[in-house]
């Protein structure tokens, strides 16, 4: 095994481990790490999308929705520092107090910021399905443990050897320059998680719940998709649908939980919407159903061929190996390229015929880590 192969095992490893998204991943190095860009939805919904930590992990989406008598913002992104750059871009956007933050499930991207809420609005309420507060406090801690004590810690050791040993062979300045950038990324994304202080739910709800505020209606919806706690948003006036993972553009992720049968129900019933616009857990807002309904295509496709699979007596590790041999088919029907296919394998396929064919055979327990 090479090092540079060695190197990848190691960083997928870690991603798993910290539940990382990020398609862009093997895909080349971008140079504004953790940068927040903010992008208009509607009239006072605003999207924030965060750009890679380094090569280690992905702040997923955040939204802010201004209403005349506060802000409601839905996610956070992953770390303390872009939570902050977040805050920072709502302030210049409302004069309103954030009042409300809606957590969509208990993958650290999605919460990282929700000290910096709490510090700058203390009575702030953090709204979250109640199953979604559970996991957040008694699973996405312990999950998380291994990354930041062991994993991450080993692969910056890693990347310092590989830089002292590109130094020695006398490599160009311009490839150093791009290898040191990416460890202090790497660096100061293991120190922001370090900074983390676990801010949970104070708010939960079982069915759903109606937030009035300032003329706005907010519904905040459960689903059992990717997680069992899956919180997501409907703007019945503005017809906006903020969906957390359980849509990722532009590569489905189901690592850290996944309910096959339920996810599919779910963008069944999320297809039912009137829509204006879409905002995913992670990538841009769609402006039409089109990317909704490619999901839905694929998950009830690779269910339909797991059945069939299991029905013909295959064997987890069979069903497995025929499903993945179709892999290059499914991402190319999906809309994918070549260079998309790794994610595709680890992040989604591998991960949904794994809990689908489970899930045939029975009830998936709520915990993603038994
Ligand atoms: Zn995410």
């Amino acid at each position: 095994m090479t090092r540079l192969g060695r190197g990848n095992q190691l960083q997928v490893a870690i991603m798993e481990v910290l539940v990382c998204l990020c398609a862009l991943a093997t895909h080349g190095w971008c140079a504004d790490y953790g940068k927040v860009t903010t992008s208009k939805v509607a009239e006072g919904v605003y999207l924030f999308t965060t750009s890679p930590y380094g090569d280690v992990g992905f702040g997923g989406n955040s939204v802010a929705i201004i209403t005349d008598e506060g802000v409601v913002m839905f996610d956070t992104s992953g770390t303390p520092a872009s939570g902050q750059a977040i805050l920072s871009e709502v302030r210049k956007l409302a004069d309103k107090p954030v009042v409300y933050v809606i957590n969509s499930h208990w993958h650290w991207d999605h919460w990282g910021g929700n000290q910096v809420f709490k510090a700058a609005f203390p009575n702030v309420q953090f709204l979250s399905h109640a199953k979604n507060r559970d996991l957040m406090m008694n699973v996405a801690v312990a999950w998380n443990a291994p990354g930041l004590e062991k994993d991450l810690p080993d692969y910056l050791n890693y990347e310092k050897q590989q830089l002292a040993m590109a130094e020695a062979k006398h490599t160009s300045e311009a490839e150093l320059a791009k290898k040191r950038e990416l460890l202090a990324a790497d660096e100061s994304f293991l120190q922001q998680k370090r900074s983390v202080t676990y801010t949970f739910p104070n708010a939960t709800f079982s069915e759903s719940a109606t937030l009035y505020l300032g003329g706005r209606e907010i519904r905040v919806l459960h689903a059992r998709a990717i997680t069992p706690g899956d919180t997501y948003v409907y703007l019945p006036k503005e017809k906006i649908l903020i969906t957390g993972d359980i849509l990722v553009n532009p590569i489905p992720f189901a690592v850290g939980g996944s309910y096959p049968q339920e996810w599919i129900e779910t963008l069944r019933k999320l297809n039912q919407f009137e829509i204006d616009a879409i905002i995913p857990g992670h990538g841009e807002a769609e402006h039409d159903r089109s990317y909704l309904e490619r999901n839905l295509t694929l998950f009830q496709r690779v269910l339909t061929d797991v059945k069939a699979a299991k029905a013909n007596g295959l064997s987890l590790d069979q069903t497995k190996k025929e499903l993945m041999d179709k892999a290059g088919a499914y991402a190319t029907d999906f809309g994918l390229s070549e260079k998309d296919l790794p994610d595709f394998k680890n992040y989604f396929l591998l991960v949904f015929v794994n809990r689908a064919y489970h899930e045939l055979e029975k009830p998936l327990g709520d915990n993603p880590i038994s």
